[in-house]
């Protein structure tokens, strides 16, 4: 524990004088104003302890590692079902791309990709109003880090539906193929409010806790379904930078463009990373280089 918690203290030593970090989102821009020099890092141990480093306690918009939360809130609902409308193949492509989509028939290459997440929400939608998902989606999030504090920033998802045309090109392709089932306005404002919400890196590695897979951690979902969740998010999280990133790190992973990083160590620990920076893939520059060094240090790799 005094190891653990005196190595992030370093790595976020390093990181605060590293030179090059990225460059911040600004096709959102709400997020464009997000200063670029902050770092943080937390650790969730399968058997309760929990340290941190750097910005901890600040929030920021977790953005597309919502992904992961819906997707195990879809496979809890609707179970294999879901696979019938997006597929479990890396795509190869940057996050937002459209190509696939059109020549593929309107079904998504995965879930951690906008098209195929668009689609996960649209399924959790089934029956509810927006409003209702929402609600649904934050008791899921604030269950899993066991925190009632945690919320949608607003102004972070007004600023989406202003800017997100390419999402809402991507939702009509969608429902052009009869795989989205209701209006794109109601099921992106519910995406855009999903990825709106905010966390801080200790939330974040406590919410990602159901997904170690240990006795100690919350059970939100069957060990199965956990298990697939990381073989996604190992071979889809980063999307083009997926690849790299298990070559880097070998971990199960997904990035978000707030710059924020949920990572898994099976049956071993959740970690949280931030830095706002973001590579050319849409990954946060720094949030990686940590993870890199991080898991390097604690022999963590689900490679051996
Ligand atoms: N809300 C963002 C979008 O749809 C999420 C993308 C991301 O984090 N990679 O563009």
């Amino acid at each position: 524990m005094a190891d653990l918690q005196a190595r992030l203290e370093a790595i976020a030593a390093e990181m605060a004088a590293a030179p090059d970090r990225g460059r911040v989102a600004d096709y959102i821009p709400e997020l464009a104003c997000i200063d670029p020099d902050q770092f943080a890092i937390a650790v969730c141990l399968a058997d309760g302890t929990e340290c941190a480093a750097g910005d901890a306690d600040t929030r920021f918009s977790i953005q597309s590692v919502s992904k992961v939360f819906t997707l195990a809130m879809a496979l809890g609902r609707l179970g294999d079902q879901l696979w019938s409308r997006v597929g479990r193949e890396p795509s190869g492509l940057a996050f937002n791309s459209i190509l696939q989509l059109e020549h593929e028939r309107g079904i998504p290459r995965n879930p951690f990709i906008n098209a195929g997440a668009i689609v996960v929400t649209d399924a959790l939608l089934s029956g509810h109003a927006p409003r209702e998902f929402l609600g649904e989606y934050l008791r899921f999030l604030r269950l899993a880090a066991d925190d009632e504090d945690i919320h949608v920033n607003e102004a972070v998802a007004r600023s989406e539906t202003e800017t997100g045309h390419r999402n809402f090109a991507l939702a009509y392709e969608l429902r052009a193929h009869d795989n989205l089932h209701h209006p794109p306005d109601h099921v992106l404002g519910a995406y855009f409010h999903q990825c709106a919400a905010e966390m801080t890196c200790r939330q974040l590695a406590r919410a990602g806790r159901f997904l170690m897979g240990a006795a100690a951690a919350p059970r939100l979902l069957s060990p199965a379904r956990i298990r697939r969740i990381n073989a996604l998010m190992m071979t889809c999280g980063h999307y083009d930078g997926s690849g790299d990133f298990a070559f880097r790190v070998g971990l199960p992973g997904k990035s978000g463009v707030g710059g924020g990083i949920l990572v898994i160590v099976p049956e071993r620990a959740a970690i949280a990373v931030w830095s706002p920076g973001l590579n050319a893939q849409g990954n946060s520059q720094l949030g990686t280089l940590a993870i890199e060094r991080l898991a390097r240090a604690q022999h963590w790799s689900v490679f051996g």
